[in-house]
């Protein structure tokens, strides 16, 4: 079967751009054309207007991780139970949730100042179980979320079913103020198109690794070409193994969705002609699942620590988990009526943080999105610009007090233990796939 994104197929693209051939110099060049490297293009362009700035992605730009994702704009995450206010990790949390704030108003303003047409909804989020045992502490949670900002809400039986259309969610909590909804290939592809002249482009462009050049410059190898830079900022999430930088201490993960047809008027109407929602499980590999402003279903309910890409076949069973999931929550639902079901791959890291930091000199870095980089790799991407710029500022200084994405045992040791907790998360949110 086909590894199709819908989100990417409904996106109209630019015709494809020249490789990286022969040996370019560049003052900047980024490496990794999603989210975060064509944030960082545009905060450089801005900053160093007269410079040469380059940036390279192995395939197609905006076409990976960033266009393939399920579109939540994270501003505030579900807190644990040992963030909750008057807990010890509150205090972690409220900054954590000071720079996804920060990083979903930049989503904002890049929405509008690049006028990026990608179905935005302000309109917040609900986390929302099936097994009301998996949504405890719900006043602590609430007044937790709202401490820091957020509006929120709790709702269960007849009240969550009139927002959904659907009777599966028995108790959520919806929340705004922040969070947000949008089409990610139209919103990646955006930010390529409002790229401007002073940013050239090379696709397909597979950079190997990174070595020092003449005069402290930085050298990147392709497989056809070389580029030289005095900067390079690496924006590669979960592929920055592949620049050669090996002790990040993010591991990949291969996550995968489906999207339906959309709903005729007839289920539509049956639902009560419901607004489009979104739903974030409260464990780590419970289903995403959408509603869209076409009346589409998206569900992603498979996330797999994974060093190999998934085979056409082995897409072929995470499909059947995407059907089972589907016909839980929209009965009249069969594979069908499934369009396209695709592949991404994310980064993650033990702590939850990311890694961000200059690599050495001449070098900057940034991976472990850990599920939430639309909103968090938009601000990365200018951030880092601004590291590597000399510039300094309140926001910089947190996001880099907070970037430890903790040990990571040595292979065998990491494959071992990340696939026996990958086996409990799933035991753990067998009721919410
Ligand atoms: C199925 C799925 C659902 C998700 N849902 C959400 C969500 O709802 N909300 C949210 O906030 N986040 C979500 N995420 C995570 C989100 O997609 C990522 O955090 C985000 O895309 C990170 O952007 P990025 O630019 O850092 O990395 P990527 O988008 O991964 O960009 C890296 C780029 O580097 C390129 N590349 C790789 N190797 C090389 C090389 N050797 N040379 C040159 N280029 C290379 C790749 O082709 C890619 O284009 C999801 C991810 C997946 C996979």
């Amino acid at each position: 079967m086909k590894n199709e994104c819908g989100w990417i197929a409904q996106t109209e693209s630019t015709p494809v751009r020249d490789r990286l051939s022969g040996l370019q110099k560049a003052d900047w060049l980024i490496i990794g054309a999603g989210i975060t490297g064509l944030c960082a293009a545009h905060s450089l362009a801005e900053m160093h207007p007269q410079a040469r700035i380059v940036i390279v992605d192995r395939q197609r730009a905006a076409q990976g991780a960033s266009a393939r994702n399920s579109g939540f704009v994270v501003a505030h995450e579900h807190p644990t139970t040992d963030e909750l206010l008057s807990h010890q990790g509150f205090a972690g949390y409220e900054v954590d949730t000071s720079i996804s704030r920060a990083a979903s108003i930049e989503v904002r303003q890049r929405i509008a100042r690049h006028g990026i047409d990608c179905d935005f909804r302000d309109a917040g989020y609900f986390f929302a179980v099936s097994d009301p045992a998996k949504l405890t502490h719900v006043e602590a949670k609430l007044q937790t979320l709202q401490a820091v900002g957020a509006s929120a809400q709790f709702l269960q039986g007849e009240q969550l079913q009139q927002k959904l259309g659907i009777d599966h969610y028995q108790a959520a909590i919806w929340c705004g103020n922040g969070n947000a909804l949008l089409q990610p290939a139209k919103y990646v592809q955006g930010l390529l198109d409002a790229l401007p002249a002073n940013v050239t482009l090379y696709e397909n462009t597979d950079i190997t690794g990174l070595e020092r050049a003449a005069q402290g410059r930085v050298r990147a190898r392709g497989i056809e070409g070389l580029i030289e830079a005095a900067q390079v900022l690496v924006c590669l999430n979960a592929f920055i193994p592949r620049s050669g930088i090996a002790d990040s201490g993010t591991f990949a993960m291969e996550l995968s969705a489906s999207l339906t047809r959309p709903l005729t008027e007839q289920e539509f109407q049956a639902m009560g002609s419901v607004e489009p929602w979104g739903v974030l499980s409260t464990r780590p590999l419970g289903a995403t699942v959408r509603l869209t402003p076409d009346r589409r279903v998206m569900i992603r309910n498979t996330a797999e620590y994974r060093s190999r890409d998934l085979s056409n076949s082995d897409l072929q069973v995470r499909r059947k988990h995407h059907v089972l999931g589907l016909q839980r929550r929209f009965p009249w639902l069969t594979e069908q009526d499934i369009r396209y079901t695709w592949t991404g791959h994310l980064s993650a890291s033990r702590s939850g943080q990311p890694f961000f930091a200059k690599v050495e000199e001449g070098v900057f870095a940034v991976a472990g999105c850990n599920g939430s980089g639309v909103a968090r790799g938009t601000l990365w991407g200018r951030l880092l610009a601004e590291l590597a710029s000399g510039a300094d500022s309140p926001l910089l200084a947190s996001v880099m007090h907070r970037a430890e994405p903790g040990w990571l045992p040595p292979k065998p040791f990491l494959d071992i233990g990340a696939m026996l907790r990958m086996r409990v998360e799933a035991v753990r949110a067998r009721t919410e796939i």
